[in-house]
């Protein structure tokens, strides 16, 4: 197993000169969850993406942008981030050698993601603003600097986060029949979609999914149908008010004859709560948001019965601790005897 560049080297676009870069992401789990899957109805699988090297999927595409910056000659790369992008371009650029500059939103950034991107030995520059600026500043600082810009602008990003969609396609043996997705800046919907309907191509699937895209209601730009200035959320991977692939997001959801639904963040939390206690799969906020989705579809009577969904969890639970410990109690504190543990024991 030695990561997509490897194992998907015929569908992407490496030459001699792009250097074959791998911590062995991808190969992510696609976990059946039967105790979810049995009260809805379906037949449920979690991509598990939190299984990647940086423990998100923004590995898949972080090492072919990376890759063919260096291939390009670029002598550094910069990013914004809400965290996910910044410890992808962080471990890659170490892992090559190269320097990484990080724009990150002052004050918003999952603790477990800042301390990724600081120990791989970024450069990381909080910016007071939200995510949309700090994007514009990193454009900017690509243009006038010279630097490679690997946020999901970089068209490689994309086309390195396709394989997830393969994955799972090789896995099942054929397309599910949904693919629920949270949706932030709408890259990832849009590599999933230009992944199935590229395996459809190819004759490796007969059919594609119907692309179900989930936003957070504080954050939900693709479903009121317009940009949002102040996008709030406790699900930092999405809350971003002009998300940078709405075009190809809205084709796909389109062409697959699938929908943009909002979730609150109650609603996000608790699927948080039922994966990792009903299915031992923990989760970051913004990943549970597909799984959020379903519920609420469930719950509105329009999931349909006996279909095949992978529902994708976009990143590990450990990156955002804070966000659990909120909604958990405290350990309770005895002292040191066996009789304080048994009177704990027996409540
Ligand atoms: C980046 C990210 C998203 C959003 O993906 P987009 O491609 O921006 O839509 C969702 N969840 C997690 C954990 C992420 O890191």
């Amino acid at each position: 197993m030695r990561g997509i560049l490897f194992r998907y080297e015929a569908l992407l676009p490496l030459t001699e000169a792009t250097p074959r870069l791998s911590l062995c992401e991808g190969q992510t789990p696609l976990i059946p969850l039967e105790n979810l899957g049995r009260e809805l109805s379906v037949d449920l699988r979690a991509k598990f993406e939190g299984a990647n090297p940086t423990g998100s999927f923004k590995d898949r595409g972080m090492v072919l942008a990376v890759a063919k910056a260096i291939e390009g000659g670029a002598k550094a790369v910069v990013c914004a981030s809400t965290g996910n992008t910044s410890a992808a371009a962080a471990a890659y650029a170490a892992r090559a050698g190269i320097p990484c500059f990080v724009l990150l939103p002052a004050g918003k950034v999952a603790r477990g993601k800042l301390a990724q991107a600081l120990i791989y030995g970024a450069r990381v520059v909080a910016v007071r603003g939200n995510f949309d600026r700090a994007l514009d500043l990193a454009k900017q600082a690509s243009e006038d600097l010279g630097l490679a810009i690997v946020n999901s602008v970089n068209p490689f990003r994309l086309l390195g986060q396709q394989s997830a969609a393969w994955e799972i396609c090789d896995e099942l043996g054929e397309a599910p029949d949904w693919l629920a997705i949270p949706v932030g800046n709408a890259g990832n919907i849009s590599a999933y979609w230009a992944g199935f309907n590229r395996y459809r191509e190819l004759g490796r699937t007969a059919t594609v999914p119907a692309m179900i895209g989930v936003q957070a209601a504080g954050a939900a730009p693709l479903v009121e149908g317009h940009p949002v200035d102040e996008p709030e959320t406790v699900a930092t991977a999405i809350r971003i008010g002009r998300p940078v692939n709405a075009e190809k997001a809205r084709r796909a959801v389109a062409e697959s004859g699938g929908q943009f639904l909002a979730v609150t963040d109650e609603e996000i939390l608790a699927a948080q709560r039922l994966l990792a206690s009903r299915e031992g799969v923990f989760a970051e906020p913004a990943s549970c948001a597909s799984v959020a989705g379903l519920l609420k579809l469930h719950r509105a009577g329009r999931l349909p019965q006996g279909i095949r969904i992978a529902a994708v969890l976009t990143g590990n639970g450990l990156k955002d601790p804070d966000a659990a410990l909120a909604q958990v109690p405290e350990p309770v504190e005895i002292d040191d005897s066996w009789d304080s543990l048994r009177e704990v024991l027996s409540r």
